[in-house]
């Protein structure tokens, strides 16, 4: 049976109330109080824009701006445009572009960014007044439009997407209305449950860069999969989960958001190392000494001489170097290596050795427990053997 992701149903919830401001028909009387609270501005209008785009508002009801701040987090999973969504509506437009005049445009009957868009690309000012007859003067307001959308005044969309293709959200606020299959409370908790795979995150393209080599979109999912077939321990595979996902906050990263910070290894001080992903847990010489002795206890424990690289050690890239029983110890190892290293945060020693073959010990305490229970103990029994001989 599944359980419910109360934290994804929640915010589906908050979600959900934000819709109410985009139908036209049957609004409930709280959406107009809350429409009145914040005066000139209308929640559509906020909507779409940008968080640097957006105005501030000082008597923004609580509620409202929790659900902003909600939106804010997941909208990428309810809106196809980028940098603006098709169902931005045409006045919303001033927000980002001072200069342009909306008054003319929505006298011609456009009230959306759809209605100036055609397979995703914004149409030419000449098929504009073609079709809407809008003044000549509206050029002035086309030119930074264009500028907007992108060099080749095509509105890009995430690599996921189709060009075209519309989100539900989006399409009630073009339309103002709902269609009787539109659950909103069901579809956007179902919305919310999924992820975006590593292989698509701007986190896979940044290993890329560091490894200097492009990981294939197969091998990503091969590590997940492969992994958590292998290792049954939950904080074991949250710290695979936390290393892949590039979770921990690297000297470099602090320093990009609080400029006072040093942006340099807090292990080497004399050598002044810039603290980046890869020195932090890999490159820095404190660590490298640590990394060896791993690498020298893994092929003692298992004769298997696996590569001495960051794509194994750290995101555990070795298909099928040896049998399971022994992938199992492997990733073990890596991975008590790595929470080692991450529970020493901003210490300025590497762990030793010595904690990393007790904390092991530790582990099989509960993988015995495990074993026991389990209708088939054979299938773990090598794993064991291996690291007691
Ligand atoms: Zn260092």
């Amino acid at each position: 049976m599944a359980f419910p992701n109360v934290k994804a149903y929640y915010q589906a919830a908050v979600l959900t109330s934000l819709l109410s401001h985009l139908i036209k028909d049957k609004q409930p009387q709280w959406v107009v109080m809350e429409n009145r609270a914040i005066r000139l501005f209308q929640v559509p209008n906020l909507l779409w824009l940008h968080k640097k785009n957006r105005p501030t508002t000082p008597t923004m009801p609580s509620q409202l701006a929790l659900a902003l701040q909600v939106w804010e987090t997941h909208r990428t999973h309810f809106e196809t445009g980028c940098p603006l969504s098709m169902a931005t509506p045409i006045e919303a437009i001033t927000y980002c572009i001072p200069t342009f005049h909306a008054t003319p445009w929505k006298e011609k009957g456009i009230t959306h960014l759809s209605h100036v868009c055609e397979a995703g690309k914004l149409m030419d000012f000449t098929r504009l007044r073609a079709i809407y007859d809008i003044p000549q003067t509206s050029q002035y307001s086309h030119i930074p439009l264009k500028s907007l959308l992108g060099k080749q005044s095509k509105v890009r969309m995430p690599d996921h997407r189709d060009p075209v293709e519309i989100s539900a959200w989006e399409k009630i606020r073009i339309s103002g209305k709902t269609s009787p299959k539109f659950k909103p409370l069901s579809d956007c908790y179902k919305v919310l449950q999924t992820y975006t795979p590593l292989h698509k995150s701007p986190q896979a393209a940044n290993w890329h860069l560091d490894l200097e080599t492009k990981v294939p979109e197969g091998t990503w999912k091969h590590i997940i999969s492969s992994t958590r077939k292998l290792i049954k321990s939950a904080p074991l595979l949250e710290q695979h989960q936390k290393t892949l996902y590039r979770w921990y906050m690297v000297p470099t990263r602090i320093h990009k958001q609080y400029p006072h910070s040093s942006p340099l290894c807090w292990r080497c001080t004399q050598e002044q190392e810039q603290g980046t992903v890869m020195h932090i847990w890999w490159r820095c010489p404190q660590l490298a000494r640590f990394w060896k002795k791993v690498h020298k206890l893994i092929k003692r424990a298992t004769n298997t001489d696996i590569n001495f690289e960051p794509a194994t050690f750290l995101l555990l890239n070795f298909p099928n170097v040896a049998p399971a029983h022994k992938m199992k110890l492997i990733c073990h190892v890596l991975l008590t290596a790595q929470k080692l290293i991450a529970r020493s945060w901003k210490y300025t020693k590497a762990p030793n050795i010595q904690t990393l073959i007790q904390e092991i010990d530790k582990q099989l305490i509960y993988e015995t427990y495990f074993i026991k229970t389990h209708p088939r103990p054979q299938r773990f029994l090598g794993t064991w053997e291996l690291w007691h001989s």
